[in-house]
């Protein structure tokens, strides 16, 4: 056995083997903490978990999701060996046998193919040590450039759009507690009351306090209750909306003259711009009468103070960068922005969906939010690594364009840590026979997802009651999650996974960690001077003050909960105002696909439901994907309530049981996104990638519906 291998071993075993306490949910990204409770009896451990009452966001709320978190994660299903594809099935191997067989074959394709014949592709619910991890093993111990991760589905739109804005991108750009003090609130595109249910409290607070909520979604939802005004817009006119909006803001005298002239650029441009913008035509693109679109205007122009939330509804589109950048300029026209009360947030969806964004899992990117092809970025993390700067590799592709490569044989093996791109993916049916095609492809894995099927080694990693590090959540806000119950069987935490297979690649002395937090301070070291700076934080500091809020330059610095409050991230400090022009989704209704698909989560599962499907008590309450559709366009089609429908898209055709929806727009079907194979809607959705963030157009596409 290696020596690398046997100190993985030995800490391993060092650990307590049986451990309660506080830990995180590991779902969405408001991270509610919560504590393990284990009730044991001669033969079994019963587990349960409830609210942690000192949460500083939730006030110890837990959705059900939240509740039956642990469920999953204590499954007798759970991997527990490393596993070899002999022919159709799987043999348990030990870990040198994994190890040396993973290590064989990566040296045999990069020898034959190159360095980037091998891909890299990450997910958005890692803790910030695993990401920061996989982007220096891709680049130090694979030197490939093929890395990417499936946030990029999730929030590169509102990432991009920030960045091109604000010169910065945090998520929330203020912390939830100042929701409250905002006059009028608008939520775009977000469902908050069943993507991230616990912070409703800070909405319906608002409104108790005289703030007027408007909500912009084609559907009916939870969230859409609590509002004052629903805009019931069309998906994919967005941004038709927000320039009727933004036409009557200037024409009405709404604009904060005094912040425009002194915070932003580009004010003459928009001005020009929506000259030429028709409310009349606004309204028909978006499908919103033009008086509320007026309404909508006049409320959050004369509010005092207000705040704008967008999430994917807005985001994920092939114009998602430009439609979330209209209602950037909302903000900044109205001067509502970088004080108590007025600010921007992308409701990220997964877990660490900011964390993820920031530390170098993306194809274009380093730690720290720097760009891997900015010289002095290189120079300065080659120097944090120990390499040459000329080693590192340049930029890859974004993850639907690396599966487009795997598909054209130019990638030829693929490492998947925490993520299920056979069932996230857009055009699902491309990812499936991709990653046919690869001739290594290395699963790390709690279950053997649609994705782990596909894999030559699958290897048992490790869930959230095991992994300790750090959580970025959605305000921006740095949080660390403990650990509390040892691996099952020979399962390893991911990070030591990755430490392991860099050692069988002969680049061990880049990776000698003995735990998350000496990945933390390396991590702290790389990410300082950059955007996201973590240098700052210590875990002792982010236990002691319950998380800090990058940037946070040094250690006797407090964090930085509102940003933008003098200056904006651009090296001028202004922000810039830009005029966007509408434009259709990359599909429409036509005769042969008459009705609209949208598509996105339901309360009791998670992202491609891995871990949700494996949790009987959630997946009891919604078993399979239902198509939520109008009853009249139901009944026009001859579908009935209950039955079936054959929804077909320029991709292909899956079955759905019908749900009358009379809360939906009447050419629009709504359908979740957490099911595999022939319940997979992805196999319908349209992989047109947004040319900014290369976003797929998830949230539109034309199909066809027939009784089936
Ligand atoms: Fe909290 Fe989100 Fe987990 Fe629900 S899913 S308990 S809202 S972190």
């Amino acid at each position: 056995m290696n020596e690398f291998l046997k100190a993985v071993q030995q800490r391993a075993s060092d650990r307590p083997k049986e451990r309660t306490g506080r830990t995180e949910c590991p779902y969405c990204s408001v991270q509610c903490t919560m504590n393990l409770h284990e009730e044991k009896s001669i033969r079994v451990s019963r587990f349960s978990v409830s609210p942690n009452k000192e949460d500083p966001v939730t006030d110890g709320r837990l959705c059900v999701k939240g509740l039956n978190a642990h469920v999953h994660a204590v499954h007798e299903g759970r991997l527990k060996y490393p596993l070899l594809r002999i022919g159709a099935s799987w043999a348990a191997v030990s870990w040198e046998k994994a190890l040396a067989e993973i290590g064989g074959r990566l040296r045999t394709i990069q020898a034959k193919y190159g360095k980037d014949a091998v891909g890299v592709y990450g997910g958005g619910s890692l803790t910030n040590e695993e990401c920061y991890l996989l982007g220096k093993f891709a680049r130090v111990a694979l030197q490939t450039k093929n890395i990417d991760y499936n946030g990029r589905f999730c929030m590169s739109a509102a990432a991009g759009a920030a960045n091109l804005t604000f010169g910065s991108d945090r998520g929330l750009t203020n912390p939830l507690a100042e929701v409250p003090l905002a006059k009028c609130i608008i939520l775009a595109g977000t469902n908050l009351a069943e993507c991230q249910p616990t912070i409703m409290q800070y909405f319906r607070k608002a409104r108790s306090e005289g703030c007027t909520i408007i909500v912009i979604d084609p559907r009916e939802t939870g969230t859409s209750a609590i509002a004052d005004l629903h805009l019931r817009v069309k998906p994919g006119y967005d941004a038709a909306l927000v320039n009727g909006m933004l036409k009557v803001i200037v024409e009405r005298g709404y604009v904060d003259r005094a912040f425009v002239e002194s915070r932003t650029t580009g004010f003459a441009e928009l001005e020009k711009h929506l000259r030429g913008v028709s409310l009349a035509e606004a309204a028909a693109l978006s499908g919103v009468a033009p008086e509320a679109i007026v309404e909508a205007a006049r409320l959050f122009g004369e509010a005092e103070t207000g705040m704008v939330f967008t999430a994917r509804g807005v985001e994920q589109h092939a114009s998602g960068v430009a439609n979330v950048r209209n209602f950037l300029n909302l903000v900044l026209l109205t001067g509502k922005i970088g004080r108590p009360g007025c600010g921007y947030g992308a409701i990220t969806g997964q877990a660490n969906g900011q964390g993820g964004r920031e530390h170098g899992q993306k194809a274009d990117q380093l730690p720290g939010y720097r760009l891997i092809e900015n010289p002095e970025h290189r120079a300065y993390i080659a120097k944090v690594w120990g390499v040459p700067e000329e080693e590192l590799p340049r930029k890859g592709v974004s993850a639907y364009e690396m599966v487009e490569a795997i598909d054209r044989g130019e990638i030829k093996g693929l490492i998947v840590l925490g993520s299920n791109p056979v069932v996230s993916s857009p055009n699902s049916r491309l990812v499936e026979r991709a990653l046919a095609k690869l001739e290594f492809l290395l699963v790390i894995d709690l279950f053997e997802s649609e994705t782990a099927r596909l894999a030559h080694v699958l290897l048992p990693g490790s869930a959230y009651l095991e992994d300790e590090g750090t959580i970025t959540q959605l305000e921006g806000r740095v949080v660390v999650r403990r650990a509390v119950k040892p691996l099952p069987g020979k399962a390893k935490l991911d990070w030591e996974i990755l430490c392991l297979i860099a050692e069988t690649l002969g680049k061990g002395q880049y990776f000698k960690y003995r735990s998350a937090e000496e990945i933390f301070n390396e991590l702290r070291i790389a990410s300082r001077g950059g955007i996201a700076d973590y240098s700052g934080m210590t875990y002792e500091r982010l236990e002691r003050e319950k998380g800090l809020f990058w940037p946070c330059p040094d250690e006797a610095h407090p964090g930085t909960p509102r940003m933008f409050a003098e200056r904006f991230g651009h090296p001028d400090g202004l922000a810039r105002l830009v005029p966007i022009e509408h434009q259709n989704p990359k599909e429409v209704a036509g005769r042969k696909y008459p009705y609209l698909l949208t598509t996105g989560r339901v309360l009791q599962h998670y992202l491609s439901g891995v871990q949700t499907r494996n949790t009987p008590e959630l997946n009891s309450k919604y078993p399979e994907p239902l198509m939520e559709i109008h009853p009249e366009t139901a009944g026009e089609i001859g579908l009935v309530n209950g039955g079936h429908a054959k929804v077909s898209s320029r991709r292909g055709t899956i079955r759905l049981k019908v749900k009358y929806s009379p809360k939906i727009r009447k050419e629009t079907v709504f359908v979740p996104f957490h099911w595999g194979d022939d319940r997979c809607i992805n196999r319908l959705t349209n992989p047109a990638l947004d040319p900014v963030c290369r976003m797929p157009e998830f949230k539109v596409c034309a199909v066809a519906i027939a009784p089936g």
